[in-house]
């Protein structure tokens, strides 16, 4: 396989997020993911500057770790990957309370992977610190009884993999989708807008902030401010190409062995 990444970016969306994923998926845990909001965030990246920013600081070619990686996944199964991308987004619909058509059958107590439901005598009750927004429960009902209370969008940050992965981290307190479900665990999704400015946000913190060697997950590491960037209201110090010292990628980090001949070609 080659090591040449053939764009300065890629986003990359689980088989749950195609052309059909808005009229059912074509994955059956998929959630109904907008039509051309792939194409939309691809646009975003391409518009933010990104792609004649990295060609001017990288000199040669532009190889596989320098890549922004953008994963989307329409389930937190997450085919994708998000969790080891720049940026990794997750659809996600949180059941709201049941309506009477609920006959207390139990069957999403049986079927939620993640033990966040329980079918009690008033009916269904939702454990929100376990309940990872799938869906499942709403779309399996029978009875069609549980609402969708919040649907939207969960955004981690900052994962990678090579000589020091990183997980990426979740966004809290970004809570851009209206109407609430009662339930306080379930606060930090995004709408189509908010993941769109998130992004670019992202974009433009990584380009301000940018220096040899830098991975975003590294600058998300060390900055727990990350969701103010990401909204855009606390933005960094701004340095241009121009102010930044010359750069070589195609000499490894001595750090981590990235680059041209070092051990960290893999993403
Ligand atoms: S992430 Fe979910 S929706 Fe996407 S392919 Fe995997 S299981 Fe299907
Ligand atoms: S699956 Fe539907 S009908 Fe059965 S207990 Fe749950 S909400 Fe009620
Ligand atoms: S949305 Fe998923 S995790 Fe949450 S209660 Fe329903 S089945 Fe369980």
């Amino acid at each position: 396989m080659s090591d040449r990444a053939p764009s300065p970016f890629i986003v990359n969306g689980c088989r749950g997020t195609t052309v059909a994923s808005s009229r059912g998926g074509t994955c059956r845990f998929s959630l109904p993911v907008p039509d051309g909001f792939l194409a939309r965030l691809e646009r975003v990246v391409a518009e933010s500057g990104w792609p004649d920013f990295l060609r001017d600081v990288v000199r040669g070619p532009i190889l596989h770790h320098h890549a922004f990686r953008v994963a989307v996944s329409a389930c937190p199964n997450g085919c994708s990957r998000p969790h080891i991308a720049d940026v990794g987004i997750i659809r996600a619909w949180t059941p709201g309370r049941a309506t009477d058509a609920c006959t207390r059958c139990g069957l999403c107590e049986r079927l939620c992977p993640d033990h966040a439901m329980t079918v009690e005598e008033d009916g269904p009750r939702l454990h929100p610190e376990n309940c990872l927004s799938c869906g499942l429960c709403i779309k399996r009902c029978p009875e069609k009884a549980l609402p969708v209370a919040r649907e939207g969008w969960r955004v981690v940050v900052g994962g990678r993999l090579g000589r020091r992965p990183r997980l990426a981290t979740e966004l809290d307190g970004l809570d851009e989708v209206p109407g609430a479900s009662g339930f306080p665990g379930q606060s930090h999704l995004l709408d189509d807008d908010g993941v769109v400015r998130a992004l670019r946000n992202a974009l433009a913190w990584y380009m301000r902030e940018y220096r040899l060697h830098l991975r975003f997950g590294d600058l998300v590491a060390s900055d727990p401010a990350t969701a103010a960037r990401l909204a855009g209201t606390l933005p960094g110090p701004v340095r241009t190409p121009e102010k930044m010292p010359p750069m070589r990628f195609d000499a490894p980090d001595p750090a981590t062995g990235e680059g041209e001949g070092g051990a960290g070609q893999t993403p």
